[in-house]
């Protein structure tokens, strides 16, 4: 079956007489139960914060989607990420982490794993196999995400799997940028694939969700137990939302895919542009990696201006009428935000500033350009 009927047809309701399409809300804390034995049955789930019927349709899609055994949905795409590493380290490890990755995950390997004794090394994106070089005796898991958030460096996973393997080393991916669907990382070997689910599930800028995807039963039952731990939980009507996203988001992904593409390559050809971040686009320096290891694109992709000051970038922001300026992207409407003040690399290369990142939505492509054009013409370079 084909990805658009996959999705169409997943984790319905099993169908009686005069069924509804999409499952009902189930909304409950304390679930009843006739006989008191009943309690404490382990086959039986006794509480509302394990979840409900929803939250296991809601699941299963998500194993389809990624060829994962379990996945554990959680209340923000930052705590599916934050849990799921949690559960594979403990005091005195050492851990592997992409400079490129998106900085609330940054900021917890740095702050919070380092309060509890866990030791947090950046490598560069574009390591591949020289990350052997950084392995420790206690090395305990490699972060990866790629591309990476606003800068897009592809990472070699199969390369940094095969190494991590060898030196029995868990993996994680923050996969949130192919939604899944133009790249499957458990196919290369990763441990736990991660997503914020806010961003193309949800499709609308409404709902908060992430979850992590396991590549094993021993895998998912670490993250499963260390989220029962923390007293993860999420409504069903969030979960509600994302199903439906899921509905829709084949079709939805095409269409920004092909709009985020389009737009580069026209904004790549504009004179105040020295060149775009896009790794489907030729002139990416991981063109050919992207090439073999991802089906398709994403939503998203940066622009370098030539030299302006930071003051002319963000008037030519504010000037866009179709681009709202916010974080996020997956969503049906068109963003942008300027990058620069908050691109810290340490390992991989700062770029020749103004960082420009553009997140399409479901707008024509023509009235997006129209758009540019007119703020682009109005922006002065120094
Ligand atoms: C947005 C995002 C997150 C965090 O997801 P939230 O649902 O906003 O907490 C994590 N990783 C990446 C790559 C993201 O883009």
């Amino acid at each position: 079956m084909k990805k658009e009927t996959k999705f169409s047809h997943i984790s319905r309701p099993k169908i009686g007489i005069a069924t509804p399409v999409n499952h009902n809300i189930t909304k409950a804390s304390t679930l009843l139960f006739n006989k008191s034995k009943d309690l404490y049955r382990s086959d039986i789930r006794g509480y509302g914060r394990h979840g409900s019927e929803i939250h296991d349709a809601l699941a299963h899609a998500f194993n389809v989607l990624e060829d994962g055994v379990a996945t554990t949905i959680f209340p923000s795409g930052l705590a599916a990420c934050t849990v799921a590493i949690l559960s594979l380290v403990k005091t005195g490890d050492h851990v592997l982490l992409t400079d490129s990755s998106y900085g609330p995950i940054k900021k917890f390997c740095m702050q919070f794993l380092s309060i509890m004794g866990i030791e947090t090394e950046l490598y560069n994106p574009r390591i591949g196999c020289d990350i052997e070089k950084l392995i420790k005796k206690s090395t305990r898991l490699i972060i990866m995400e790629s591309p990476g958030s606003l800068s897009f460096e592809i990472q070699d996973v199969p390369a940094i799997v095969k190494i991590a393997k060898k030196n029995k080393i868990f993996t994680l991916i923050d996969n949130t940028w192919s939604a899944g669907l133009s790249f499957k990382p458990l196919n290369h070997g990763v441990d736990i694939s991660c997503h914020a689910a806010t961003k193309y599930f949800g499709g609308h800028s409404d709902i908060m969700c992430g979850v992590a995807i396991s590549r094993t039963k021993e895998i998912a039952k670490k993250v499963k137990q260390t989220a029962t731990h923390l007293g993860n939980s999420i409504s069903p009507d969030d979960v509600y939302g994302i199903l439906r996203g899921f509905r829709t988001l084949v079709t939805r992904f095409k269409q920004q895919e092909e709009t985020s593409l389009s737009l580069a390559k026209w904004l790549n050809e504009q004179s105040k542009v020295s060149r775009v971040i896009h790794p489907a686009h030729i002139s990416h320096p991981d063109h050919e990696l992207w090439k073999r290891d991802f089906t398709g694109g994403g939503c998203i992709f940066s622009a370098v201006f030539k030299p302006c000051s930071e003051d002319e970038v963000n008037k030519f922001i504010d000037r866009l009428e179709l681009f709202g300026i916010g974080f996020s992207y997956g969503g049906y409407e068109s963003l942008c935000i300027n990058c620069d003040p908050q691109l810290i690399r340490e390992k991989s290369n700062k770029l020749p500033g103004p960082l420009i990142r553009f997140a399409c939505g479901l707008e024509n492509l023509e009235d997006l350009k129209i758009d540019i054009e007119k703020s682009l013409l109005k922006l002065k370079l120094a």
